[in-house]
């Protein structure tokens, strides 16, 4: 990389001039790396397509390449690095505790100073994250019309012209859903019941509010059931983790930064998404020497981890005269980045009138990883693809899921497997049945949570 911070190395062995900073930093997770190969079957982008460029170690031995000057940068080189979907489940198996998603977004972010970027993805990226998504009031505009739209039947028009004129991009199309009306949360929910926990600021995200309101409205049910006094701070904005991942690392700086003054004292600040839980709770290293960030990040907690580590109440509700088949697909920022494994699965376990049935792999990324169903579509569809045909194997008629971006992935997943399964959050089931248990009386039936 032409920083001017190290010269091209004669034999490869290392950089000739020392790397300071971010490059520092980033080179030493490079060296941890041992190229056992251990990550190789956990990875989708390489089990998708078997090339070594694509492979955790290969990812790893451009990023090191390139900090070392041995590999020029060049946008055939920047497509290999967006080939990865930045889900770290090579993390989780890898015994050197290599940090593959951190080196891969780093040096994607180093990359992009350099101007240098997937041509393909060039104008979404800035587009789509920089001008829409960065940017609550035109995000809310943009929503508002597609729901406009949808209304008056426009959109049905434009899905028709898509698949006439422009078959690719209707298959993109197709992965948003028509948006529910908008939901005006409250600022607060008073805590309930004999024991109180404190105050919970709840985080609520970019798309998540206009595409799943229900989501954030029942964590902060259920919080507040559970004696949590929850605030729902109105400055907040985006997390960042789509720039994270896109390499726009100043963007992410600036959301970040903007989200530090509107969490501001302690208590929990509690995520529903698990990207933007990842996200959050790395606030420390993308401001590094902020000690506010720090704190920041170590306050951030997904719900599920919060509600079970704080004891949560059990719905009281008898169980279902036939159990609802549901399955728990598990995000890969909340197990392999957040180590949030048990917890939802405890949640969905302590719901009367579910069954719930596992299926191969429910660790393994289904495709969506931000903006990558977008940019990446034929990748990300087969990787989709392939996790559908394991869930589809557990005939299930919920798909639980903890991040937005899977939700609706696993939607369009469950559309295109010709599956009849709605996708819901553990939180949101769990809400629904506190709800259905304070309704129940003496003489209804059995109660179903989905
Ligand atoms: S990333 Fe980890 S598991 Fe993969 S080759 Fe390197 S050391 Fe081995
Ligand atoms: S983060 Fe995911 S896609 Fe990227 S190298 Fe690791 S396993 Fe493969």
């Amino acid at each position: 990389m032409t920083n001017g911070e190290r010269a091209r190395p004669p034999g490869g062995g290392g950089p000739t001039l020392p790397l300071h900073g971010e490059r520092e930093r980033l080179y030493g997770k490079t060296l941890a790396c041992v190229h056992c190969g251990l990550c190789l079957p956990a990875c989708p982008a390489y089990g998708n397509a078997p090339r070594e460029s694509l492979a955790p170690r290969g990812q790893v031995y451009i990023a090191r390449a390139l900090l070392e000057g041995r590999l020029e940068p060049a946008a055939g080189i920047a497509e290999d690095l967006y080939e990865c979907l930045a889900c770290r489940g090579c993390e989780t198996v890898c015994p050197a505790g290599v940090e593959v998603g951190a080196i891969v977004e780093g040096v994607r972010g180093l990359l992009d100073e350099e101007g240098v970027e997937p041509r393909s993805t060039r104008l979404l990226r800035r587009v789509l994250l920089g001008g829409v998504v960065a940017r609550p009031r035109i995000l809310a505009a943009a929503m508002a019309a597609i729901r406009l739209g949808s209304r008056l039947g426009a959109r049905r028009l434009v899905r028709a012209a898509l698949r006439r004129f422009a078959p690719k991009w209707a298959s993109r199309e197709e992965l948003l859903p028509e948006p529910p009306p908008r939901d005006r949360m409250p600022r607060r929910f008073p805590a309930r019941g004999p024991v109180r926990k404190g105050r919970a600021f709840l985080f609520l995200g970019c798309v998540a509010p206009h595409l799943r309101p229900e989501t954030s409205r029942a964590a902060a049910e259920a919080l507040a059931r559970n004696g949590w006094e929850v605030e729902v701070p109105a400055a907040q904005g985006c997390c960042g983790a789509l720039h994270l991942h896109a390499g726009l690392r100043d963007q992410a700086r600036r959301l970040a930064r903007r989200n530090l003054e509107a969490f501001p004292g302690e208590g929990p600040i509690v995520t529903t998404a698990a990207g933007c839980g990842a996200a959050l709770a790395e606030t420390g290293e993308l401001l590094s020497g902020d000690a506010r960030a720090k704190a920041f990040g170590f306050r951030v907690s997904d719900v599920s981890a919060l509600l079970v580590r704080g004891g949560f109440a059990a719905p009281a509700a008898r169980p279902a005269s036939r159990p609802l088949r549901v399955v728990y697909d598990a995000p890969c920022h909340l197990f392999h980045a957040q180590g949030v494994r048990q917890e939802p699965l405890e949640i969905l376990g302590a719901l009367p009138g579910i069954e719930l049935t596992p299926f191969r792999d429910p660790e393994r990324c289904c495709g969506s990883a931000g903006i990558y169903s977008i940019t990446r579509h034929e990748t990300s569809m087969a990787v989709l693809d392939r996790k559908m045909e394991q869930i589809a194997a557990a005939k299930p008629e919920l798909i639980a899921t903890g991040n937005i971006g899977c939700h609706l992935q696993l939607a369009a997943g469950a559309r295109r497997a010709g599956l009849a399964a709605e996708v819901a959050h553990p939180v949101e089931l769990l809400a629904r049945a506190y709800r259905r248990g304070d309704r129940r009386s003496p003489r209804r039936g059995p109660d179903r949570v989905g």
